[in-house]
């Protein structure tokens, strides 16, 4: 992992201003509710994706200013470095990573062919690692920040059919728990915020994938998905995002190593 030229008095005098924040898979979605939360509350926000244009008009809307984007697929290395390189060489180090870029394929188990298991674990974990790592060194020289996982309820709990998911998942929630014990002392906290079924197109293409395999009505599959919820409905991307506001704040310093479902009581 490269390191990158000190500029004390220009860091410095930002960082009095506004945290700067980077949240992955920002365009849409959670990612988008996140980004729209944080920018609220004062950060300058850099929006990561995969699609330029999706970002930009994103960042055209945020509150506040400062803000700023850059395209990378989170689960390229090479990729991955320079849109951090070119992040901090805009708007300063970084004090706030939201990993929330993920994708999730369903298939019985038995039908996962190997590459949609290495695509699962590539975005929804390699990619979690490869953007901790490219932003902790800022965290650790400031000796404050915040790393929030976006898992899911399948970072806590077994699922029918998105077994490829599931195991990047619960691996997200052991590298969040892993690295809030090696940051501890360090000023930096590391924990998991797992969504139940939030209402995003991960959703609705899980819906329409379940009826295109089983000839069933979409209305009947989203209502069976979202009887898991104690609450009976999908969860709110902006609920998430308040999720990552408070941990995000000064007086969540002691909260590290958790995961935080927000999933109307699925788990407890
Ligand atoms: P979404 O609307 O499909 O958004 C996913 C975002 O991730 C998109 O902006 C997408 O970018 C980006 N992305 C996907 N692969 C990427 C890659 N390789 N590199 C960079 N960006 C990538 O889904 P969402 O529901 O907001 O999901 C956000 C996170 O919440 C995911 O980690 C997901 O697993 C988690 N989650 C969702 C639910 C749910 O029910 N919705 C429940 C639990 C957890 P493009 O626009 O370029 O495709």
């Amino acid at each position: 992992m490269s390191h990158h030229p000190a500029r004390p008095a220009e860091d410095a005098a930002r960082e009095t201003t506004a945290p700067h924040a980077l949240i992955t898979g920002a365009a849409r979605g959670i990612g988008a509710a996140i980004a729209r939360r944080l920018a609220a509350d004062g950060c300058r926000v850099t929006l990561l994706g995969r699609s330029g244009e999706a970002l930009a008009a994103l960042q055209a809307a945020l509150p506040g200013a400062g803000h700023g984007r850059v395209v990378a697929d989170v689960a390229d290395e090479a990729a991955v470095q320079a849109a951090f390189d070119a992040a901090r060489a805009a708007a300063g180090p970084i004090r706030i990573l939201v990993n929330n870029a993920g994708q999730a394929r369903s298939a019985a188990f038995a039908k996962t062919r190997l590459q949609d298991w290495q695509d699962m674990l590539a975005v929804n974990l390699t990619g979690v690692f490869l953007c901790s790592r490219a932003a902790i060194a800022d965290m650790l020289a400031a000796r404050q920040g915040r790393i929030v996982n976006i898992a899911s309820t399948a970072g806590q709990k077994g699922y029918a059919y998105v077994a490829a998911y599931t195991a990047a998942k619960h691996g997200v929630v052991g590298l969040t728990r892993s690295m809030a014990l090696e940051y501890a002392r360090s000023g930096v906290t590391v924990n998991a915020v797992c969504p139940g079924y939030t209402d995003t197109d991960i959703l609705r293409e899980g819906v329409a994938n379940a009826a295109a395999r089983t000839g069933r009505d979409p209305a009947a599959i989203l209502d069976e998905f979202l009887a898991v919820n104690p609450q009976r409905r999908a969860v709110r991307p902006d609920e998430v995002a308040d999720a990552v506001s408070w941990l995000c704040g000064a007086g969540a310093q002691s909260v590290t190593g958790q995961c935080i479902s927000v999933s109307g009581g699925e788990v407890t």
